[in-house]
């Protein structure tokens, strides 16, 4: 794989081959390559005559619109760095985020800057702030996607299209290379509060391209970017891939099941990418058909674990088959994926799906806690070595010699691997269930329950047992045509599994709670249990 040393350089590539090409769908608005090049340049020349230098960093706190790509291109033109921001952050995610990566400049939708970001931003050194109207970003008055009130334009910023439109050069001496910080991206990662991880354009330009190849799509292929472009799966799998592949983008604000339906009807991708939980929602809507995927050549699910009885269900009711890929924020998303054509093995001992071969110039070994590998088949941590890793956490040299010793990232996610390289992921290592001293892995417990026909979505987590230590409970949503009993669960449950790991108790909630990224939040069912 031979990647560009940016994906601004393969932007600019697709710029000059294809000037008229859509580069981005958005409702009924369309944005050519040269159009998006233009605003970008203005983005980046009026973020330079406000003085944002080479290296600044520039928070976006935008959800899947044009907006935010012509921010993200107009920060690179400029010689930034981007720091995505959760738009659904509260105040204080916000600022945490804000003040660790000392952002300087900030673009963000009116509403959200009038309800809660100037303040926040008036306590940081944020000095320049460009706002968009969500009503400008929405094209259609589809109540599903914007609710908010219009607003009139706040004084204290620039509005980003005007800004954009105004056309001021870009500055000519801002040439980034591979080595440089394209994002920082704020993660949990596996303790403490969030911390940025550094992703370089080396990484990103790399990993875009092996998706790109990997994913064997024609040139100018339509994209549907179901995952969160402020999240690593969507800057990479979905906008870096597309713009690597000279191809249109469509966006639908944020997920909500119906209103991506209707887009898949109006753009016909050819490819998504977002977590198991966003297939499982578009199942469960009552209009959708085989219809809505007849466009696809092939889907991807990334970031969470893809049950294999999921996607044993997708494919008999619409036809895709889902791949699956593993990857985490400290990898700039993918570093195993199942290439087209494939299938995933299942283990035929705890029923997992495969999360796939890692990809070209990755290592992946399988280690114990003093870093030796294990053989093949036992459980160890996941460590993995390659060109998308992280070099490390935004200012902090403590926790990035922790994470990624001698530039290898210990992954925090325990897995195993088979002896033609198949990798599977267990379960993440502080999941863990200690129950009378035997482990359980919420995991295997969850394929279980999604192998139930009434199951849509389903949780495993540990709860304080006196007698135990800790015992294993299920939360559960059903689809909403189907019926099932707690005690029904509980003994689907029991006939599949050893008798320490079946769950003592199933409760079922109308939905579960999950993260703006879509996945399942364990951590909140653990303290509600
Ligand atoms: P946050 O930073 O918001 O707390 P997070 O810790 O989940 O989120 P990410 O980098 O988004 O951070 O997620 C990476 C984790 O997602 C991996 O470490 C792994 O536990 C899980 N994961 C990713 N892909 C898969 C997969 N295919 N199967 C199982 N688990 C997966």
């Amino acid at each position: 794989i031979t990647p560009p040393p940016t994906v601004l350089h393969a932007f600019r590539d697709a710029v000059q081959r294809v000037p008229d090409r859509t580069a981005l769908a958005y409702f009924d608005g369309r944005l050519s390559y040269r159009e998006a090049d233009r605003l970008s340049d203005g983005v980046a020349g009026h973020l330079a005559v406000r003085g944002f230098a080479r290296g600044d960093r520039l928070a976006v706190v935008l959800q899947n619109t044009p907006q935010f790509v012509v921010a993200v291109l107009g920060a690179w033109k400029a010689g930034g760095t981007v720091v995505p921001v959760n738009p659904m952050y509260k105040e204080r995610e916000v600022a945490h985020v804000l003040a660790d990566a000392e952002v300087t400049a900030l673009v963000c939708a009116d509403h959200a800057w009038e309800t809660f970001l100037r303040p926040t931003a008036a306590a940081s050194p944020v000095g320049i702030v460009v706002t968009t109207s969500e009503h400008d970003l929405q094209t259609r008055g589809d109540e599903r996607v914007l609710r908010g009130p219009r607003l009139p334009r706040p004084d204290d910023t620039d509005d980003l299209l005007d800004v954009a439109r105004r056309g001021t050069e870009p500055p000519a001496d801002r040439e980034l290379g591979p080595e440089d910080v394209a994002l920082i991206s704020y993660t949990s990662g596996t303790s403490g509060a969030p911390k940025g991880a550094v992703n370089t354009h080396g990484n990103i330009a790399y990993n875009a391209e092996r998706q790109r190849t990997g994913l064997a799509l024609p040139d100018g292929s339509t994209l549907f970017a179901l995952a969160p472009l402020f999240h690593i799966t969507g800057m990479v799998c979905e906008l870096s891939a597309c713009i690597a592949g000279g191809g249109t983008l469509a966006l639908a604000y944020r997920f909500d099941a119906g209103t991506v339906l209707d887009a898949f009807r109006e753009h016909r991708p050819a490819y998504t990418v977002g977590p198991s939980t966003a297939f499982m929602a578009l199942m469960a809507h009552p209009e959708v058909t085989r219809d809505h995927f007849t466009s696809f050549r092939t889907i991807s699910s990334g970031g969470a674990p893809l049950p294999p009885a999921l996607v044993e269900k997708f494919r008999s009711r619409f036809g895709p088959y889902i791949h699956n890929g593993y990857g985490l924020t400290e990898c700039t998303a993918p570093c195993a994926s199942v290439p087209p054509g494939r299938q995933a093995p299942v283990d035929p001992a705890s029923g997992a799906l495969s999360v796939g071969l890692p990809g070209a110039d990755t290592i992946v070994r399988i280690v114990d806690a003093d870093g030796a590998e294990v053989p093949f088949g036992e459980h160890g941590e996941i460590a993995v070595r390659g060109p998308m890793v992280v070099p490390g956490y935004w200012r902090r040299p403590e926790d990035s010699a922790a994470a990624i010793p001698e530039g290898e990232l210990r992954t925090g996610d325990i897995g195993f691997m088979d002896e033609d390289g198949w990798l599977y992921v267990v379960d993440r290592k502080k999941d863990m269930i200690n129950a009378s001293g035997f482990k359980v892995w919420p995991r295997e417990v969850e394929d279980v329950l999604y192998g139930h026909p009434a199951v849509r979505e389903a949780a495993v987590v540990g709860v304080p047992d006196t007698y135990r230590g800790e015992s294993v409970k299920a939360y559960v949503s059903l689809r909403p045509d189907a019926g099932a009993t707690p005690a029904e669960l509980v003994a689907h449950c029991r006939e599949q599994l050893a008798a320490y790991k079946y769950p003592r108790e199933v409760e079922i909630l109308p939905e579960l709670p999950k993260t703006t990224s879509g996945k399942i939040l364990r951590r909140e069912l653990r303290s509600r249990a």
